[in-house]
C-alpha cells in the first residue's frame, strides 16, 4: 500500500462445509477531528472523510468537519457531559457492523483519538473481531489551547515536563490517583476538570502546589468564541461558579504567569513568587 488508509482488507474466512471463502471488509479509521475549528483537520482525515461510506461522530465534532464526509451516512454517538450519550459497547458493535457493509468507516473523535478519547475499547473491539483499523492522530485541546494563550507548554528554565490529566472515572472505572502525574510536574493540562474545580484545586494544593501557581482556563480553544481565564490555583474554585458551557480545559504551571500578571494585574503579587517554587 503506497499511503495510509487506503485500503480494504480481504479476510479469509472458513465457513462450515463449505471450504474457505474470501470475504471483504473494510478498514475503520479512528480519526482525530482536532480541538473543534474545522480547518485544523489533516489531510488525511479530510480524504478519509471524503471516502467513507459511513461516519459515527463525536458531539464536540464541527458541523463543517462532519460534512466533508459528502457521501456517508453520518451517526452521532457523541459523548457530552450530562447529555445522551451512546453506550461504548454499543459503539463497538457498530463499528464492527459497519465495517462488514462498507470500505471506509471512519470513527471521527474530537481531538486526537489516543489521549481521553476511549480508543483503546474500540480497537480491542476491532481485532477481537478480525477487523482492520487505523488511527489518524488529530490535534488534541491542550495545544490549540496553549495556542490561544500564547504561551508553550515547555519552557526552558521554567516546564520541561507537562502531564495531561483528567479527575473525571466513569463508573465503571475504579478511582485513580489523577492528581499524583501532575503533583511532580512542571506544568499541566486538565481535561474534563471544570466542574470539578473545587476538588482538583483541594487535591493539588494537599498535594504541595502553591496557592499562587497561575492557571488558565480555555474554553472553546481554536473556535471564535473562546474564552481565557486567568486565576491562580487558590482561585480556582471559584471557577466553578463561573458560566462555563463549552468544552474548557484547565492549564497550568509557572510559565503561565506573565500572561496571567498581565491580564489580572491584581494577581500579581500572589502569582510573582510561583514560578520556580511551584515545580514540585
Ligand atoms: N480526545 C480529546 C479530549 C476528549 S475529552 C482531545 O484530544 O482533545 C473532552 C475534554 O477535552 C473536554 O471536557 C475539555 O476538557 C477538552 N476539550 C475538548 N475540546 C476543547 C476545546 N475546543 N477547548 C478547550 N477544551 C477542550
Amino acid at each position: 500500500m503506497s499511503q495510509k488508509g487506503s485500503g480494504s482488507t480481504l479476510t479469509a474466512m472458513s465457513q462450515k462445509g463449505s471450504g474457505s471463502t474470501l470475504t471483504a471488509t473494510g478498514t475503520v479509521y479512528l480519526v482525530g477531528a482536532g480541538p473543534g475549528a474545522p480547518d485544523l483537520l489533516t489531510l488525511r482525515a479530510a480524504r478519509l472523510l471524503a471516502e467513507a461510506g459511513i461516519v459515527f461522530h463525536d458531539a464536540l465534532v464541527h458541523p463543517e468537519t462532519v460534512a466533508l464526509a459528502v457521501n456517508a451516512e453520518k451517526i452521532a454517538v457523541g459523548k457530552r457531559c450530562g447529555k445522551h450519550s451512546t453506550a461504548q459497547q454499543f459503539i463497538n458493535k457498530r463499528l464492527v457492523d459497519a465495517a462488514r457493509r462498507h470500505r471506509v468507516v471512519v470513527r471521527l473523535k474530537g481531538g486526537d483519538p489516543m489521549l481521553f478519547g476511549r480508543a483503546q475499547e474500540e480497537i480491542a473491539a476491532l481485532e477481537a473481531a478480525g477487523i482492520a483499523c487505523e488511527v489518524v492522530p488529530g490535534i488534541t485541546a491542550a495545544l490549540a489551547a496553549a495556542a490561544e494563550l500564547k504561551t508553550s507548554l515547555t519552557q526552558r528554565g521554567f516546564a520541561r515536563s507537562v502531564t495531561f490529566a483528567t479527575p473525571r472515572v466513569g463508573s465503571d472505572e475504579l478511582a485513580s490517583a489523577w492528581a499524583d502525574g501532575l503533583a511532580v510536574s512542571d506544568a499541566g493540562a486538565i481535561y474534563m476538570g471544570v466542574g470539578e474545580a473545587r476538588a482538583i484545586a483541594a487535591t493539588l494544593l494537599c498535594a504541595g502546589k502553591l496557592a499562587g501557581l497561575p492557571v488558565a482556563v480555555v474554553e472553546n480553544a481554536s473556535l471564535p468564541d473562546v474564552r481565557i481565564r486567568y486565576t491562580t490555583l487558590h482561585e480556582l474554585p471559584l471557577l466553578a461558579d463561573a458560566a462555563i458551557r463549552g468544552p474548557a480545559l484547565i492549564l497550568l504551571g509557572p510559565q503561565f504567569h506573565a500572561r496571567a500578571a498581565r491580564a489580572r494585574p491584581d494577581c500579581d503579587d500572589r502569582c510573582r513568587s510561583a514560578p520556580r517554587e511551584a515545580t514540585g
